[in-house]
């Protein structure tokens, strides 16, 4: 008998292997961070022990969810994106929420994104970190939410030009490019050989930085082998701005600092003119779609089947939670699913299989993971979770893809491991306080908004909810 840390016996494996096999009655081992072995359980149970056997019967074991793009500060301005388009939403909420978003702000939203991602199935995480205006070092909330709540987390590194943001949003702390850099190197030592967290780079749009910026992006990104993230083309806006400032559209001119590649992952692509798909191809970026915002701030219907026929990878995103206004994966995989269909008329166009590669294996060839995420072979990390389909909302169950896509929500996603370990047991966490974590981003939250002056109205009064009362 060989030692193993972890098995799952006798359960269903939706592997999302090149074969897509889903294989039943079988058992999946896990030794340290790492998936060992998968076989039928019987021959499994015969070869391996463990200390730790999870009962896999009437589960579906998925690999976990990469979310390719969210903003987990912004879960602290959960709920003010309210019937605005993108930049309304940006000058009356999150802008002037930038100046005095706090370390224990970020990092009380920051936990609770996490256990929401979690909650829905995702594994690995890609924030785009950009509120850096109101003190030093805000980043790190988030690598210490990653760390406290056991996500796999890449932490995209933004830099935002804050000193043109609109009077009344005016920021104690307008960074400078080599102030970004400057960060970016304490955070590359700070990260050094981490097991879960690792950087990226994340310019923010392309106002953020003009040609020069780009080119030593690139040149950065090479040295240092990071990856690089930017909103690209949510709106229109992008092109118009370098239309009038260089005569060229905003994908030429990335194109011509040599910043795009196989490591930039676009965020959003909903705007594209042909020439900005020539560019896109040739270049062979990453995509990152995010129906939910793009429906919220009515950006518009990404080309997500013209992207994927010309075979570039799409992955899926919440965005963050001011224009979203959840962490919810299975959300966004089931919206991913039906948008396009009723854009385009056609209920073939993207069909729940195609969703959930996205939302899996085409997710971290997007993050450039495919060698160690995104599905459940041997040798790969062990990220998966097991989905429980015993309940009104999914029976009767025809198959296990359907089934989360379609029918499935949250409450169905039981246990969850991430490198190797169950931070998700039965429905409760085991890094984390989830109550407490809840009680506490209410009361920050409530009190960044009252020192912003944000606030919504029904009918005209404003109504505020006021932390919650003491658990018992
Ligand atoms: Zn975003």
């Amino acid at each position: 008998m060989q030692d193993a840390t972890l098995i799952v016996k006798d359960t269903t494996l939706v592997t999302m292997d090149r074969d897509l096999r889903i294989l039943q009655d079988h058992a999946l081992v896990v030794q340290g961070n790492t998936i060992v072995a998968i076989g039928p359980s019987a021959e499994i149970l015969a070869a391996y022990n463990s200390p730790t056997v999870i009962d896999g019967r009437d589960r579906f074991v998925f690999p976990g969810f990469i979310n390719t793009h969210t903003h987990l500060f912004q879960n602290a301005l959960k709920g003010l994106g309210r019937d605005k388009t993108l930049f309304d939403w940006l000058d009356s909420s999150v802008r002037k929420a930038l100046r005095e978003i706090r370390h224990t702000d970020v990092y009380n939203a920051a936990v609770a994104g996490c256990l929401e991602n979690i909650r829905s199935g995702v594994t690995t995480v890609l924030d785009y970190m950009y509120a850096h205006a109101s003190e030093a070092g805000l980043d790190d909330a988030v690598v210490a939410a990653f760390e406290q709540t056991g996500i796999r987390g890449i932490l995209g590194r933004a830099h935002t030009k804050t000193d043109g943001f609109p009077e009344a949003a005016r920021c104690p702390i307008n960074e400078t490019e080599d102030m970004f850099y400057a960060d970016v190197d304490r955070l590359r030592e700070r990260l050094k050989g981490h097991a879960r967290i690792s950087l990226a780079l994340a310019p923010g749009i392309v106002w953020d930085m003009d040609p020069d910026g780009y080119r030593r992006l690139r040149q950065y990104a090479d040295q240092h082998g990071l990856r690089i993230t930017m909103h690209l083309d949510e709106t229109a806006e992008d092109d118009a701005y370098t239309r009038a400032q260089y005569g060229i559209n905003t994908a030429e001119l990335l194109d011509q600092t040599g910043v795009l590649g196989e490591d930039f992952i676009g965020a959003h692509l909903v705007h594209l003119d042909a020439t900005t798909l020539e560019i896109f191809g040739r270049r062979r970026i990453k995509c990152s779609h995010n129906p939910v915002a793009n429906l919220i701030l009515a950006s518009g219907v990404a080309p997500v089947p013209t992207l994927r026929g010309m075979d570039l990878d799409v992955g899926l995103g919440t965005d963050g939670a001011a224009s979203n206004d959840t962490q919810n994966m299975i959300e966004v995989i089931k919206l991913a699913a039906l948008v396009h269909k009723g854009f385009h008329l056609d209920p073939t166009i993207l069909n729940a299989v195609e969703v959930v590669k996205m939302a899996t294996i085409e997710g971290a060839r997007v993050v450039g993971r495919e060698a160690d995420l995104g599905s459940l072979e041997v040798g790969k990390l062990a990220d998966f979770f097991l989905f429980n389909p015993r309940n009104v909302a999914c029976v009767p169950v025809a198959d296990p893809i359907t089934c989360l896509v379609y029918s499935g929500n949250p409450t169905c996603v039981e246990t969850v491991v991430i490198h190797g370990a169950v931070v998700l047991q039965d429905g409760v966490f085991r890094t984390t306080d989830e109550a407490q974590a809840v009680d506490a981003l209410q009361e920050s939250a409530y009190k960044l908004r009252q020192r912003v002056g944000l606030g919504n109205e029904i009918n005209g009064r404003p109504v505020v909810v006021e932390p919650f009362a003491a658990r018992a």
